[in-house]
């Protein structure tokens, strides 16, 4: 054969992974227009009662009725629900039966964090401080000296609920963790880098002044509680009744002099849930019922009343097949479900906890995940190929960008999320999402193709014929 046959060969038969916007510029501002909703949607919600306020905001605005299970949805009917304050759950009723299947698009909003311990607020050598229990896979030395948030709520017996937001306006307060000075650190400098600083000292300064009369015991705390009385009519008994988390204060920023990264805080799994939300928003008149599922406690396990494992959203399933007749079984086996959470991206300056071929990169597309989970496979739904090829092919379809991969090297970790939780009912599942550099830290970074191309997909997976 002559060379020019084997170039072509080349071409048609192998694969080379390209970075979308390196042939087409117009792509990133599409991006950039559709992520300033997403910083916007950051900066409002910083935990998952946020973000579920907001997102009940947007459905509201955009014609979804709040859920009666007596009543008859017609095809094009949009209805949603809120599960205790944290979990969304949004669809649009579509032209076929219930049984022809549903169409999921599931994301959480929980994010990892800091919450206050229920007795979390101490005084010691004239300051007052809150106990912190940290929430998720933190690496807890990354919280030291940065400007901290206070968000949550209050609950009284009397059914009251007092909001907290305090450390995001400019004019606020902002609060801190404190860390060793270098000059002082040779002990600490030999502790391993995961006890850089421990569980017990993620302590969070709140106050460093003394009521005036010296004759009271635990005059700082005393001090502190006057002002938060005055602020929010709480006493001390109130820490016991609350959600209280502490979060990385300040705003979702640009990254870059091309500005195609964003960096924020509590992008996972947010850069998945506001996606979902716009595709499941946008979907007018589906074939088949798309259900969008904003879930809380996928940091932890899943567990729990608010947590992916619990039935919550396929309640409301069977609710709509009971509303229809139609059978909720042969609903789950023909239903289609997208499970959306953030992967690794491959990172330049770490690169060797990657397999080059087979990590996910920022900035070449929405990535897929056949299977997730760690030391051979454990604790994963392993999606079948034909969902893989069904969904691949949807994108090929509208020329959206896509990778698949793995989170790293094997062997050195992994990790698991809500798929599996989905696809224990009976429906098949793949896992998608948004690559991500330095996850799960308080500044985390993506790229806005592939949080484009993510929203993509998720809307021409609502709007398939078949
Ligand atoms: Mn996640
Ligand atoms: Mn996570």
């Amino acid at each position: 054969m002559s060379e020019k046959n084997m170039e072509t060969l080349s071409k048609e038969l192998l694969f080379k992974p390209e970075y979308p916007t390196d042939k087409n510029k117009a792509l990133l501002e599409e991006a950039n227009a559709f992520c300033e909703g997403y910083k916007k949607f950051l900066d409002n919600g910083k935990t998952e009662r946020e973000v579920a306020e907001i997102s009940e905001k947007m459905l509201i605005e955009a014609g979804y009725q709040l859920f009666d299970d007596a009543a008859t949805y017609k095809p094009g009917d949009k209805i949603y629900f809120i599960n205790r304050a944290k979990c969304v759950v949004a669809a649009t009723i579509g032209s076929e039966s219930m049984e022809k299947g549903f169409r999921l698009n599931i994301a959480h909003i929980d994010v990892p964090r800091l919450d206050l311990k229920p007795n979390p607020l101490y005084e010691q050598d004239h300051f007052s401080l809150l106990k912190t229990h940290y929430y998720g896979g933190i690496r807890k030395y990354q919280w030291g000296t940065m400007p901290l948030a206070i968000h949550g709520v209050f609950c009284k017996p009397n059914g009251e609920t007092i909001k907290v937001c305090i450390g995001e306006d400019e004019s606020d307060p902002v609060f801190c963790i404190t860390d060793l000075l270098p000059h002082l650190g040779a002990e600490q400098n030999e502790r391993k880098l995961s006890e850089g600083i421990k569980g017990e000292e993620l302590n969070v300064v709140i106050g460093s002044e003394c009521v005036t009369d010296e004759s009271v015991k635990e005059g700082v705390k005393l001090n502190t509680m006057i002002l938060l009385n005055q602020k929010y009519g709480i006493v001390e008994r109130d820490f016991n009744r609350a959600e209280i988390e502490i979060v990385p204060a300040g705003k979702a920023r640009d990254v870059g002099f091309d500005r195609a990264l964003i960096g924020a805080y509590g992008q996972d799994d947010r850069v998945e849930a506001y996606p979902a939300l716009m595709a499941e928003i946008a979907c007018k008149n589906p074939t088949f019922t798309t259900v969008c599922v904003l879930t809380d406690k996928e940091e932890i396990g899943s567990e729990g009343v608010t947590g992916m494992q619990s039935d919550y959203a396929f309640h409301f399933l069977q609710q709509l097949c009971r509303m229809q007749g139609a059978d909720y079984i042969r609903a789950c086996q023909a239903s289609k479900c997208l499970s959306a959470d953030v992967t690794a991206a491959y990172d330049p300056t770490w690169n060797s906890a990657f397999e080059a071929a087979n990590a996910t990169y920022a900035g070449r597309g929405v990535a897929f995940a056949k299977y997730t989970g760690s030391r051979g496979k454990g604790g994963t739904s392993d999606a079948c190929a034909e969902l893989v090829a069904y969904v691949t092919g949807l994108c090929d379809e509208a020329d959206i960008a896509w990778q698949i991969g793995e989170m790293g090297r094997i062997d050195l970790g992994g990790g698991g999320t809500i798929a599996m939780y989905v696809a224990n009912r009976g429906i098949d599942t793949l896992d998608i999402g948004v690559p991500v550099l330095s996850m799960h830290s308080p500044f985390e970074l993506t790229h806005k193709i592939d949080i484009l191309m993510l929203y993509k997909t998720l809307s021409a997976f609502n709007n398939a014929k078949a």
